[in-house]
């Protein structure tokens, strides 16, 4: 469901799948927009998981659980809150209806995730899709700029690494192209007034067609990277997409050279990196250095991304991304 105030048709739809008691899966500080879900849902809202965290950790699924079995759940927020609810969904077999209010695009993915304090689990499971996504721009007026710039960013990565997967169809590039046409016509506009209901409206249509891009293909080495990035150094997950994937598109453009030039003219640039760098500085995004990874650990971050064997349109080699995570450090003009 698109369209600013969409969300008040939530319960007819419910009504279509015979959901009669719902559970909210959210992050913490959302006091307004709870409130304004729990006047549409009224009595269908049968309870509240407020603490949902990135990464789902396995302690809040329990416990989440253990708060009782409603008819489906309902997840409002980003990535976090969404993650959560898919991890419900494919635990118990209950219908999810997502309500992202990020441009993560988790909700048009059958991709999960939980972590066990040590490493992540992830993988694809059909269970674990929401049937139902509501995007409604209204509910994301609150959403910061900074955390709106860093988001937009992480679509746009979905969108460019998607054009450059080695399983990319005619459908997924498509996809991809508008993708990154919408989320970079709206993301200025909400710079400068966070609650224009048009410029939201288009960004969240940018991350449904960068969500679906990432479902329909194989992540490359951006991805791997922020999984690294984030899992291993604490660093966080669409901001350090925003830092690197200007460096990680300056590596692969020379093997991927048609895609290169499709970001490219999608970007409205002559140069895929330079264009992406770019458009993150005037989003004002942060560099690697601001977000707080210290030189000493490219080794291992290098010796950790070229494991796991993954696709990639250039080979991925431990001196090779050293260079490219220097330049990143370094927030070298591309
Ligand atoms: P997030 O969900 O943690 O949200 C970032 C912050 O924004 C949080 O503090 C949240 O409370 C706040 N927020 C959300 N909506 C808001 C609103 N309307 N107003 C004010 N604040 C709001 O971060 P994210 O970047 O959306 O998601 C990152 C997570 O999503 C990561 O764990 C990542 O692995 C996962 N992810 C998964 C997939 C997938 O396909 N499985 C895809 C992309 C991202």
């Amino acid at each position: 469901m698109f369209g600013a105030g969409s969300v008040r048709d939530l319960p007819a739809e419910l009504d279509t799948l015979g959901v009669r008691r719902i559970m909210l899966i959210t992050t913490p500080g959302r006091t307004r927009t709870v409130a304004a879900l729990r006047a549409v849902l009224g009595e269908r809202l049968s309870g509240v998981y407020a603490q949902a965290k990135p990464h789902i950790p396995e302690s809040d699924v329990l416990q989440a659980l253990a708060q009782g079995k409603p008819d489906a759940y309902v997840s409002l927020g980003g990535g976090s809150a969404t993650g959560l609810g898919k991890a419900l969904a494919r635990e118990t077999g209950l219908p999810l209806a997502a309500i992202p209010t990020t441009y993560a695009g988790s909700e048009m993915t059958a991709i999960w995730g939980i972590s066990d304090g040590k490493e992540k689990r992830t993988g694809r499971d059909p269970r674990a899709a929401p049937r139902l996504v509501v995007y409604d721009a209204e509910l994301t007026y609150d959403l910061p700029a900074t955390v709106s710039a860093a988001s937009g960013m992480n679509a746009i990565a979905h969108c460019v690494e998607a054009l450059y997967a080695a399983d990319a169809s005619p459908v997924s590039s498509l996809l991809a192209e508008d993708g990154i046409v919408r989320l970079t016509s709206s993301l200025p506009v909400i710079m400068r007034s966070r609650a224009d209901p048009i410029a939201r409206g288009e960004a969240l249509v940018g991350a449904h067609l960068a969500g679906r891009a990432l479902d329909m293909t194989s992540m490359g080495l951006h991805h791997k990277l922020c999984h690294v990035l984030g899992g291993s150094f604490g660093l966080p997950h669409a901001e350090t997409h925003a830092a690197l994937l200007p460096y990680v598109v300056a590596y692969n453009a020379p093997a991927a050279p048609d895609a290169a030039a499709r970001i490219a003219t999608a970007l409205g640039t002559g140069s895929a990196s330079a264009g992406l760098q770019a458009f993150g500085r005037r989003l004002g995004t942060l560099t690697l250095a601001q977000l707080g990874l210290p030189h000493d650990a490219i080794p291992r971050v290098a010796k950790l991304a070229i494991k796991g064997g993954y696709p990639n349109p250039r080979p991925v080699t431990e001196p090779s991304i050293r260079a490219l995570l220097e330049d990143a450090l370094a927030a070298k003009a591309l």
